[in-house]
């Protein structure tokens, strides 16, 4: 075991079914994704990248593929895989926040080093022949299938492991917002918690991998990749390094400590990153839109600038908490001391808007959804979906930060009125 860190402790239970609009609106979600997962991978495979309206039964039908057995065997690989990565590949362990029977989980930071081994191994793979990415893209369906099936089979083995333990994780005994919520904070085989794992190894994993096989597949069937092509796959690939680099930033996100382990995440980790997120490729593949010169370098400066806001915003509040004192932008750090014992920031990215991490992150995907044209509302899914869901997430965050720290935070929300746009919103 390498050298342990500590973070700090968990927030007190909650068992209201008040988020996502309480069960009605968990079993709406429930059914939502996937069908949305669907009809998009159909109208990429079947629709020419465009929105579609079922005009027959078969059409229907076609939106749903068969599970294989390959696309079985390429789970169970991929599993295999970075398990086998997880538990042997170096990198220093840290344990998480104590649950509430005091137990911590285990960490295991070596993402990038996970990341750099499957992106070679993956690139050897198709350079010398050893699996073709046209092949591998003739899985997409099936895989797609055969990973939401396993995302809806182990959500319910996690809210049936919830629903065992001597205590609740904030679960409300509504069996459906609970199973789309989940029941269990951070499930684990011995002391790894799975969450982060699939989190970390399979949805940013696996995105990581179809951000490199489609791109790959445009090569292998036209010999070149177009400028919208590259421009997109190189922004996601700089977000996924980024992540896999800061991998241990995960441990303080609302993800790993507040979010059970439900449906949501579940199929979010499993489905919705990897086969959603690369949406703008696979419709790239299909539809070959085409990006000027000058629309690539306004692309990729958006990108840029997103970027450097999302990260430098997050570096801030992390440098922030280790050292106080530690300039920002030239400036000893301005802050609100609470009595819950840590400092709020009101210096940098932080003064001007309380998620301008959120902003940046927005101005990325503005990026890429916009790198594939006009042609189709398809490729927008992306920032359709991620709007709202940074907007919901402000709000939860809002929420949690109100409960934890009470009239301090009503205090840092006067210094700091905007949300996540400066003087807009
Ligand atoms: P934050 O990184 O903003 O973390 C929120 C927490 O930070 C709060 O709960 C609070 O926790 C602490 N905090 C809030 N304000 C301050 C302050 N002024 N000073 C010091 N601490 C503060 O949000 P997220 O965890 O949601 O997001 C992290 C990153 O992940 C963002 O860049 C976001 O864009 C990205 N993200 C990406 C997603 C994707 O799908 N691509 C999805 C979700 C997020 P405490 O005080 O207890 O530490």
């Amino acid at each position: 075991m390498g050298a342990e860190q500590t973070l700090g402790t968990s927030s007190p239970a909650e068992t209201k079914p008040d988020q996502f609009g309480g069960p009605f609106g968990a079993l709406v979600l429930t059914v939502v994704m996937p069908l949305a997962s669907f009809y998009l991978w159909a109208a990429v495979d079947q629709h020419g990248g465009s929105l579609w309206l079922p005009r027959s039964l078969g059409d229907l039908a076609a939106m749903f593929p068969l599970p294989t057995v390959t696309a079985a065997a390429l789970l169970a690989g991929w599993l295999a895989l970075q398990g086998a990565l997880y538990v042997f590949g170096p990198g220093p362990v840290v344990l998480g926040r104590p649950a509430h029977n005091g137990e911590r989980a285990e960490y295991r930071i070596n993402g990038l080093f996970s990341f750099a081994v499957s992106t070679i191994g993956l690139l050897a793979a198709l350079y010398f022949d050893v699996v073709s990415a046209s092949w591998l893209l003739s899985q997409w369906g099936p895989l797609l299938m055969v990973c939401s099936l396993f995302a809806v089979g182990v959500a319910a083995l996690s809210y049936v492991a919830g629903r065992r333990r001597g205590w609740a994780e904030r679960s409300t005994g509504n069996v459906v917002y609970d199973y789309f919520m989940g029941a269990i904070l951070n499930p684990r085989i011995g002391r790894h918690d799975l969450k982060f794992f699939f989190e970390s190894r399979v949805g940013m994993g696996i995105w990581a991998a179809f951000a490199v096989v489609v791109p790959a597949a445009q090569l292998e069937a036209h010999g070149q990749l177009s400028s919208a092509m590259l421009v997109v796959s190189l922004c996601q690939i700089i977000y996924i390094v980024d992540f896999f680099i800061f991998e241990s930033n995960l441990l303080s996100m609302l993800d790993i400590i507040e979010e059970n382990f439900g449906f949501m995440l579940w199929f979010g980790f499993l489905v919705w990153m990897p086969f959603n997120f690369t949406l703008q490729q696979q419709y790239i593949l299909e539809a070959d839109p085409q990006l000027s010169t000058l629309g690539g370098i306004a692309v990729l400066l958006l990108n840029v600038g997103g970027y450097y806001m999302f990260r430098s915003t997050n570096l801030q509040k992390l440098r922030f908490r280790r050292d106080p004192s530690q300039p920002i932008w030239g400036k000893v750090p301005e802050s609100i001391d609470t009595k819950r014992g840590t400092k709020l920031l009101v210096s940098g990215w932080w003064g001007l808007a309380r998620k301008m991490n959120y902003l940046g992150d927005i101005l990325m995907a503005c990026a890429w959804c916009l790198a594939c044209g006009f042609g189709s509302v398809v490729p927008y899914f992306y920032v359709l979906y991620f709007v709202p869901l940074l907007l919901d997430r402000e709000r939860r965050d809002y929420a949690m930060c109100s409960q934890k720290y009470g009239d301090d935070w009503e205090r840092y929300c006067k210094r700091v009125p905007y949300r996540i746009v400066p003087y807009v919103y």
